[in-house]
Order: C-alpha cells, then structure tokens, then sequence
C-alpha cells in the first residue's frame, strides 16, 4: 500500500486533496479538503450520506427514490482504500485524490458501494487459489464544445463516406500528439500503466489499452481515474472528451473491453493448454459468462444510450456467443501464445462503471468454473448474420431481466442489486421526458 501519510510529507506541494468514491453510475462523488487537514481524513475517515452512491445520473430527482430516505438517509463512514493518494494532474493547482470505501456505522461495508462488490468477487476467487489477471481497453471520442468528433484538420470531406477512414491511422494520433504526450506522463504520475494508443474507426474516436495486471482492483481504479483524467485533460486542452456507448450514429460506438485469464497458486494460467484451444477451464468460464450474459446486459449497458451501440456491423455485440479470434462475437479468445490464453469480453460500453463491470464479469466467469458450464459451440464467421440468442435490445428489457435473474445474486451482493436497479428505474423515469438530443447531451459529459 502506498502510505497516505508519508505521501503527503513526500509531497508537500499538494495544497488540497480530493476524498472521492465511485457511485453506482461510476461518477466521482466527495469532497474538497485542505491538504493540512489530509491526516485526519486518512486517521479517521470521513462521513457523507449513503444515498449519494445511488444518485442518478444528473442528480435530478433523489426524492423520487424510495431507497434513499427508506433509512433517514444517514451517513456512511468513509476510509481510504490500499490505492491511497493518486496525483492529479490534469487540474491546476497540485492537488491529490484519495479513493475511499464506503461502510456503514456498525463496521460493514455499503452494499451500493461498487468497490465492494469487486472485493467480494476477488475474495471467491482467492478462497479457491486463484487471481484473475485483468486488462481494460477504452475508447473514447474528442469533441468540440458543440459536441461534434474533433477531426483531423486534413480531411474536410463528409464524414459520412469517411466513416472509417481514420482506423489505426497514424496521423489521427499525430494531430493530437501534444495531448497524447501529456496524457501518458499523468498516467505515469497516477501509476496507470498506460499500454498502446490507437486510432479508432470513428473520426476523433481513440482507444488505450491499461497494461494487465494482477490487482483487478488496482485495474478497475484506473480504469475510472482514467476517464477522469482523459476528460479534465481534453478539457484543458480545450476540447472535451466522453466516453458514452454511442454518441454519434454515423460512427462505431466506444466499448469498454475486458481481458482476462486465471492464475493458479504457482502463477500459471489455468486457461493455458500448450495450444490454441485452451483448457476445460476456459471453456467453464466462457460457459458462466454466457449464462449470465443476458442478465448482466444491465451492467455492461447501463444507460438508455448504451443501446444505440449494440447494433450489427460496428464490431459490437448483439448476439450471445463465442468464437475464436472474431471481433463480431460477444467474447472472443485471441490468439498468439498459449502463455496468454484469455478471454475478452466485449460486451460493456465505455459509460460502464469499471467496478461493476469487473465484479460481474469475474464473477460471472468464477460462477461458470464452479459449476463446470458447457457453452455451446464457438461460432465462425459473421456473428451479425447468424440466429443466435440475442442480448436484450432495450434499456427496459434489460432491468427486467437483471430483476429476475437467479444469476445476479450468485455475482452482485443483494442490497447492490436492489440499489441499482432503483437507480436505473429512476434514471429510466426520469429520460423518459427528454428528446434524443437532451439526453445526448447529459450522457455527453458525464459518462
Ligand atoms: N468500438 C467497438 C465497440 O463498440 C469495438 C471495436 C474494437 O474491436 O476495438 O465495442
Ligand atoms: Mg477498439
Ligand atoms: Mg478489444
């Protein structure tokens, strides 16, 4: 653990900190304290009230949920988590971050804290000898302050004809090179190992992969700290940046892409059989991530826009399969060196919450190795022209089906559950009443 109170002598420049935790949405919520206060914070927590973990997105009608003053909405008690302080850069004054946990009075942790849930899943896997090895890809967009994909200054024509003109092309990333530059120096002062960068299908639409990693919780923290930093940096830029499913028809929408293997007590990957196909395990895996798959949609698309991107022909999923390297498939096991078996998951979208998104897929995965489930077939092929079991294909379909799912609860902790469902229903209530456009421009800059 990186000790907050001897960071803090280390780095005496930093003259406030921020006391911040994930809500259900994955937005940042906390407080502003004085650096010379830090100590405190750290020695004895802090407290805010437990319904600001299940706000809705905008924040815009908290008394319209029953959960929330079913308790008086009392306090929580807030104590810094082993990631300790992490710089951030992207903000003028040097200022430092302080990721918490959520507890309730009595010492247990708050069900609705997403962190929690992560924690709970790691604990099956490591009660079994096991530890996931996590890798997180994320794409995103650069807008303007109309909200318009940032293009690159060369290519004037329509976007429309142009829609993929820019994937993998290097002078995409070379037009934003200053940004870029600055973007991998404050992963590095925030210890996100930040991988490759490329140049995605959409014009103005990047991706990053994050190094994998041991800690899944250490992968999700930089995962959510990274979309924090990518959008306070553009910002200072003077761009924007989002990270929402599908913000542009014309393009492909952004995805949040999950790899992952297993390792035993002896540090080998139990996915690995010498070979391409990989292990009974493997296979174990995949079939519990399929079993859940149609009942999870609700966490890997979280949003009513989260939709508009799980449609055929933009290398999103639509259908619930899997295959060996193909990239129309819901999960897809790459090829290369049997060292490095693994699965990806390509079902979340980049507004997904990095906490929930890891418990539910690890857990997902672990529920499948447990009860030694059999997926069907791989398919080959161009999964979008096959009839295959389909993901739910609304926002409301989706809540329906993590509500009654038998599933969620051998992943997701009850009262999480409850929580965000309450808070999708509200959400969902509450995006009813705005056009397309109006709540574009919510998910814009917040997801
Ligand atoms: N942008 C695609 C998505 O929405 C993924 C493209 C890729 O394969 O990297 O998930
Ligand atoms: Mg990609
Ligand atoms: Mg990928």
């Amino acid at each position: 653990m990186n000790d907050p109170k001897s960071w803090l002598r280390k780095n005496p420049q930093v003259r406030t900190i921020r006391v911040a935790a994930s809500d259900l949405n994955g937005q940042m919520r906390g407080k502003r304290v004085p650096a010379r206060f830090a100590d405190k914070v750290v020695e004895e927590g802090t407290r805010f009230p437990l319904s600001v973990m299940n706000l809705d997105i905008w924040g815009e009608d908290i008394d319209d949920s029953p959960l929330v003053f079913e308790s008086g909405d009392r306090d929580g008690v807030l104590r810094p988590t082993e990631r300790g302080f992490v710089p951030m850069p992207w903000l003028e004054a040097p200022t430092a971050l302080l990721p918490i946990w959520m507890y309730l009075e009595d010492g247990r942790p708050f069900e609705a804290d997403p962190r929690h849930a992560l924690a709970q899943v790691l604990k099956r896997y490591k009660a079994r000898g096991l530890t996931p090895m996590v890798a997180v890809e994320l794409e995103f967009f650069l807008i303007d302050d109309s909200g318009k994909s940032l293009q690159v200054p060369l290519s004037p024509r329509s976007n429309k004809r142009r829609k993929a003109a820019e994937v993998m092309s290097i002078r995409a990333l070379d037009a934003f090179d200053v940004f870029f530059t600055d973007l991998y120096d404050a992963c590095e002062d925030m210890d996100i190992p930040a991988d490759q960068a490329i140049s995605e299908a959409g014009l103005g639409q990047f991706e990053i992969n994050l190094m994998h990693q041991a800690d899944a919780l250490h992968a999700a923290d930089d995962a959510w700290l990274f979309k924090m930093l990518v959008r306070g940096l553009a910002r200072r830029h003077g761009f924007a940046a989002s990270f929402m499913a599908k913000p542009y028809e014309d393009y492909a929408g952004s995805g949040m892409h999950v790899h992952f293997s297993v390792l035993d007590e002896d540090g080998n990957n139990i996915f690995d059989d010498g070979g391409p196909k990989g292990t009974d395990q493997l296979r174990h895996a995949v079939g519990g991530l399929l079993n859940a798959m149609h009942d999870s949609t609700l966490i890997f698309a979280p949003h009513q826009n989260s939709y508009d991107r799980l449609v055929p022909e933009n290398h999103a999923p639509c259908g619930i399969c899997w295959a060996y390297e193909n990239r129309t498939s819901a999960i897809r096991i790459p090829g290369g060196s049997s060292k490095a078996r693994r699965i990806e998951h390509r079902v979340a979208g980049g507004d997904v919450n990095p906490y929930l998104l890891l418990a539910t897929l690890l857990g997902a995965a672990l529920t499948g190795i447990e009860d030694q489930a059999e997926p069907p077939a791989p398919i080959t092929g161009n999964a979008y022209a096959q009839d295959l079991p389909l993901i739910p294909g609304t926002w409301k379909d989706a809540m329906d089906a993590f509500e009654k799912s038998e599933i969620m609860p051998r992943i997701l902790p009850p009262g999480l559950i409850r929580y965000f469902l309450a808070t999708k229903r509200q959400e969902l209530r509450y995006m009813a009443e705005l056009s397309p456009a109006e709540q574009a421009e919510i998910y814009l800059d917040t997801v």
